[in-house]
């Protein structure tokens, strides 16, 4: 048995993704193809931010929307929206009646894609909360009108609470409800050795890997880790 996997591994390493041009060929014949022309709007503004790598990637967003569509997602919740890319997607893909509860601390980088939000009609879906996110999470908490009732959860703030956030965003979801967090790859340093990380990742790789090795062993989440984007792991609550 031992041998076999050590086989199978040694031709995995050389599989799927080993080229960037294989990247690109996926964005360029599926993705970019395929992206709604007001995320294509939104990029281009959030390009001028000094932290556009922050914006969710094109092909995770593809898959998001996906699983939207596939569950019938009408109440969110999103933690971390920077200039809102992942937002406007959600928004773009639920009914006209669905409700996305988006929580951040930063209003500025918000306010940036407010335009494009405006132009695409989907502001009434959107209640938006400045605020600290697990205050906020502690607080819908205590209504009983919101535990349970989430469809879908799109987690991408702070990497240090992503398991703080995972027991709450469990409590508003529905048995069935999908969770997704995004960047659990954290640019690849998750599987490379310390020494090697540039020193500003350092932290958010140590709560990555310790995130994703508790995420692996909860049994309460069937789960799935995409190595789209920065790398999502896509959880359904039993
Ligand atoms: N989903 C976004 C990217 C989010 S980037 C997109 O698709 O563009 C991470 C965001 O998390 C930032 O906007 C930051 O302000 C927010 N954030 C970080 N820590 C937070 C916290 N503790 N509470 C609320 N928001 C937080
Ligand atoms: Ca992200």
């Amino acid at each position: 048995m031992e041998s076999k996997f050590v086989i199978n591994n040694s031709s995995t390493e050389k599989g799927v993704l080993q080229t960037a041009e294989l990247y690109n060929y996926i964005m360029d014949t599926s993705v970019y193809p395929r992206e709604h022309e007001y995320l294509k709007e939104l990029r281009a503004i959030t390009s001028t931010h000094p932290r556009a790598v922050m914006g969710t990637a094109p092909d995770a967003g593809q898959f998001v929307a996906l699983l939207l569509k596939t569950i019938s997602a009408k109440k969110t919740i999103e933690i971390g929206v920077f200039t809102r890319y992942s937002l406007l997607l959600t928004a773009l893909t639920i009914p006209d009646d669905g409700k996305i509860t988006a929580i951040d601390m930063n209003r500025s980088s918000y306010e940036m894609g407010l335009p494009i939000i405006e132009k695409a009609g989907v502001k009434h879906k959107i209640n938006f909360i400045e605020s600290e996110a697990l205050p906020v999470l502690d607080q819908l908490l205590k209504d009983p009108e919101n535990k349970g009732t989430f469809d879908f959860a799109f987690v991408d703030a702070d990497k240090d609470n992503y398991a703080n956030y995972h027991e709450r965003v469990l409590e508003l979801l529905k048995p069935g409800g999908i969770a997704v967090y995004d960047n659990t790859l954290w640019a690849g340093t998750v599987a490379m050795d310390e020494s090697l990380v540039p020193e500003s990742k350092l932290d958010s790789r140590k709560a990555s890997i310790e995130f994703n090795k508790y995420i692996a062993g909860d049994a309460r989440v069937q789960i799935s880790q995409v190595p789209l984007g920065d790398g999502i792991t896509v959880c359904r609550r039993n």
